[in-house]
Formats: structure tokens, sequence, C-alpha cells
């Protein structure tokens, strides 16, 4: 008992004096930066940036957080989630996910992806609001029906702003309710479709709406890469899905679950994870 006393209090000993030891050359390093006549890191001197409370350069400057890209091993599979990401779907259960009633979500999960099987939207459990949202997604290998009635389904953020998915593969549609059209808003830039039951990604940036009260501030805005391709870049979004009707705005909460729609077509998904980007939802910039 003694010896294992004497090795714990040898070891805390030398933790402390490694930490000491760090901070010392970390401040050495300082004092060398300060000698060498060079700036802290940064200035204070200088102008705000147009629209900024932030000057140029400026020292004060929140550094970004460090993460973890994807490894150089998962490299070959893009779309392989950072360290930081919010993981709802890695291939084996629905645990983050639910039904329109709020009760378990029953889509069949088989072999690394989750299909469409006709028992209604699911949701996220934890709500969003801006974010960054990877998924990835297969219209059914058997071409069935046409138009909207071909593979359809859909990513609604929020549960009420849609990227359209669909078999837009020589599936002639209404353009702005082709695949990764910003649904009855706007169409992509290019249909970056691939075939029947191929695997195709959604790289979605998404900025909530802000609200002061009722009144809208600000309109949400979309940014959306379809197989790598762009399809909108910062496209501020004209209000709530709708289906023949234009989309208006009406007020909702900061914060809200991810739908993925039951659209009555076995559409299948993988690989889905969202990075809240809670600077935007905030007057950091
Ligand atoms: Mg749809």
């Amino acid at each position: 008992m003694k010896k294992i006393q004497i090795s714990a209090t040898i070891m805390s000993c030398l933790a402390i004096m490694l930490s000491v030891l760090c901070a010392t050359l970390s401040e050495a390093s300082e004092r060398v930066r300060r000698k060498s006549g060079l700036p802290p890191v940064g200035y204070s001197d200088t102008v705000n940036i147009p629209g900024q409370k932030w000057r140029v350069h400026d020292t004060s400057r929140p550094e970004p957080g460090i993460i973890d890209p994807a490894t150089e091993s998962t490299a070959d599979l893009p779309g392989s989630p950072p360290s930081d990401a919010v993981v709802l779907f890695d291939g084996t259960d629905l645990s983050q996910w639910k039904n329109s009633d709020g009760d378990a979500a029953e889509w069949k999960v088989e072999m690394g992806h989750v299909e469409v099987n006709g028992t209604g939207s699911i949701s996220t459990k934890e709500g969003f609001g801006s974010c960054q949202l990877h998924l990835e997604w297969a219209t059914p290998e058997e071409i069935q029906g046409e138009s909207q009635g071909r593979g359809n389904s859909g990513v609604l953020v929020m549960g009420i702003y849609e990227i359209q998915i669909l078999d837009s593969h020589n599936n002639r549609t209404y353009s702005d309710g082709q695949a990764a059209a910003i649904y009855g808003q706007f169409p992509p830039l290019v249909n970056a479709s691939r075939g029947p039951s191929q695997w195709q990604s959604y790289d979605i940036i998404f900025e909530a709406p802000r609200w002061e009260g009722e009144k809208l501030t600000r309109p949400a805005y979309f940014t959306v890469l379809h197989n790598g391709v762009l399809a909108h870049h910062h496209t501020a979004v004209v209000g709530r899905v709708a289906h023949k009707d234009p989309a208006q705005y009406s007020p909702h909460e900061d914060k809200l679950p991810l739908t993925l729609q039951d659209h009555g077509n076995p559409v299948r998904f993988r690989n889905i994870w969202i990075r809240p980007l809670t600077d935007y939802d905030t007057d950091r910039w």
C-alpha cells in the first residue's frame, strides 16, 4: 500500500513539473517573440472591419476551435464526419429519430442504410438552427412513376425549408421541384443527378432566419452541393416550403428538428451528420 502511495506521489509531482515546464516554455516563446520586436499576434490599433465589431487583424478576436477532419484513411470516402459532427445516422439504428407522433421511427434499417417504407416522415429528436448537413441518398433501382412520382423524398431543414430529393435522371419535372431544388422556389444551378440506385450526396449549409418577435429581420440562406457540385450559393429562402402556393415566412423557434420526407417512394439514406453553426445564430460576426 505504501509503495502505491509513493508512486502516486511521484506521478503527481512529475505532472506538476511537466505543466510548469510547458507554461515556462510558452512564456519563453512569447518573450522571444517580444524580444525579436514582434507584436503579440495581430493588432489593437487598427480600424474596424466594415460592419463588424472586430478590428482588422484584431488581437482579441477569438481563435477558431480546432477539430479533427475525417482522417486520411477515410479521405477516399468523401463525407466522413469530422470530430465535432452530430452523427444522426451511421448505418446502424434510428435512435436519433422519431416519427410524426413522437414515437420511435420505423423506417427499415438494413445493410448500413435506412429506407422509406410508408410509415411517414421522420424527424430528429434534437432541434437545430443554422447548420452544416451531410447526407447520402439513393432513389429506387426499379424505375416507377414519372415527374414528382419517381424517387421523391426531401430533406426539410428545421422541418420547413425543403431541399428536394427526386430521381432527376432522365425524368423531367417542374424545375423548382427537381432534385436539389429549394422546393417551389429555386431550381438548382445545374442537374448533377446520378442514376437510379446510385448513391448521391448533399452537403448543405443553412443559415436560419432571424426574428425580432414576429418580424423577420433576416431570411434563411441555403448553400447546397449536390454530388460535390454547386446547386445553390447563399440563396435567400423565400419562405416555408409550400406546394402550388407561394412560399412565405411565419415565425418559429430558433431550433427545430430536421425532417426526412416519406413521399411514398422507397428512397434510401446513409451517412447523415450535422454540425450546428451557432456562430450564425448569434451576432458574433
Ligand atoms: Mg419531396
